[in-house]
């Protein structure tokens, strides 16, 4: 029995058309049965999160009407999917529990972690009913077998714990059922409700893929797959039918959007297909990454993906190594992505991302101890498995960049990628440029050869 885990994103469960259309897509895909992930209509985990804020401040008011808002909009899709009376009882209880955790937060004047994740589960827990009943499924609650730490906000999930509590649901689903169930939500060992962060609901479907032994995981979202660009930069992107996992990691840690970096580790352990689908156009362009590195020719680039909002900063030779890795360390924990720490008998540069405020702060103490810090950066990666056979390749297609001031050249991050630092200013002429060069093979005019 080959089973299949299908996910539909926040803007595919996000209207009663959109709904309509993602219900098509599950009877085309799973016939026989199989399991469906979704995760909060469109707008609802930042409208939770913004009603929580303001509970936390004390001002139940507003947070109560948020809560409203909330509330309308689901009726409203629910009833003009004729869904409103069946799922009226699961909702009432729902939205009267996101009730008292805003009022608790009210009175103590505080939102913890803990009690955001348990307020944040309605959101999830409200479309995977109504999905339900659109796709004639029945609901499970993902809480059963999502086993994760107590990191409430951005949990770990368990794959064994996982695996072992999901023995039930690979019966059931072997049988033929049509399940649906929440995305980014799970448990700690004590039992309280977690989320895995936001943007979590790709990784619960392929952590899910993995423990119920799934033949392929489909991710269902509102782009034609994996692009060989972003396209608002460059308009002739094109999707990308076949990929390897390497690629894809290497695409999400620099900066591709639609996949989320955790969600592809567990497609690397259990070796399922993941597909990236347009609920669109289900029948058009979609990617699928597989396990085996798809034919590639040598030296040859699949995609150019780049991430702005780089900081460079940079540590003098006499410092030694210590200072460096110290400021790396906290800066990572406290949330940002680092993209390189380049030492020379020059000095040392480290490339982060701040991404969350704890991050910024730290960046804020280092500058104001005399470390230099330059924002303005951007790291573009090229990434192709016809790298690994010839990563001099990676070289000669830098040299097409001719005379541009290039701030360092990140290496050791993984073999199916080259990234390098460009002042951010410049990506809008270079990544098309890049594109054209090295995804589309155009020759670069010869002042662009070194
Ligand atoms: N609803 C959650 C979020 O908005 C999870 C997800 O969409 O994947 O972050
Ligand atoms: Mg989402």
């Amino acid at each position: 029995m080959s089973l299949k885990v299908l996910k539909f994103g926040g803007t595919s469960v996000g209207s009663a058309e959109a709904l309509r259309r993602a219900a098509a897509i599950v009877h085309q895909e799973l016939p026989a049965g199989g399991l469906v992930v979704v995760s909060a209509m469109r707008g609802t985990t930042d409208g939770i999160l913004e009603a929580c804020a303001a509970a936390g401040r004390g001002d139940l008011d507003s947070a109560q009407s948020m809560l409203s808002a909330i509330q309308t909009r689901h009726h409203e899709v629910a009833s003009e999917l004729g869904h409103l009376e069946a799922v009226r009882a699961p909702w009432e209880a729902l939205f009267a529990r996101l009730d008292q955790f805003l009022t608790g937060m009210a009175m103590l004047g505080e939102g913890t972690p803990r009690a955001r994740d348990g307020a944040l589960a309605v959101g999830e827990t409200l479309s995977a009913h109504l999905a339900a009943q659109c796709f004639g499924g029945a609901f499970h609650e993902v809480r059963d077998v999502m086993k994760t730490d107590a990191r409430f906000g951005k949990a770990r999930p368990l794959p064994s714990a996982i695996r072992a509590a999901a023995a039930p649901w690979r019966e059931a689903l072997g049988r033929g059922a049509l399940w649906v169930t929440q995305g980014f939500l799970g448990t700690s060992p004590e039992g309280i409700t977690t989320t895995l962060g936001r943007g979590g609901s790709d990784t619960s479907a392929t952590l899910l893929g993995e423990a119920l032994d799934a033949e392929e995981v489909q991710i269902w979202t509102d782009v034609d797959g994996v692009l060989t660009a972003d396209p608002s930069l460059v308009p002739g992107a094109r999707p990308i039918p076949q990929m390897s996992l390497g690629e894809a990691e290497a695409l999400s840690a620099f900066g591709a959007k639609v996949l989320h970096a955790d969600s592809l580790a567990p497609g690397g352990r259990a070796g399922f297909r993941l597909v990236v689908a347009n609920t669109h156009r289900p029948d058009a362009s979609r990617t699928v990454i597989l396990p085996v590195p798809p034919a590639r020719s040598e030296g040859a680039v699949t995609s150019v993906a780049y991430k702005e909002g780089i900081y460079l900063l940079r540590f003098p030779a006499t410092a030694g190594l210590e200072p460096p890795m110290e400021a790396a360390r906290s800066l990572e924990e406290a949330g940002a992505l680092r993209f390189g720490l380049i030492s020379s008998p020059a000095g040392t540069l480290l490339a982060v991302r701040p991404e969350t405020h704890a991050a910024t702060e730290v960046l804020g103490t280092l500058t104001a101890s005399g470390i230099d810090c330059e924002p303005g950066w951007a790291v573009i990666a090229l990434v192709g498995e016809g790298l690994r056979a010839d990563p001099v390749a990676a070289l000669r297609h830098l040299a097409a960049l001719g005379h541009e001031p290039i701030g360092g050249l990140l290496t050791g991050s993984s073999t199916v990628s080259i990234a390098f630092l460009v002042p951010e200013a410049r990506l809008g002429d270079l990544i098309p440029r890049l594109h054209r060069h090295c995804v589309d093979g155009a020759p670069a005019s010869p002042d662009q050869m070194i």
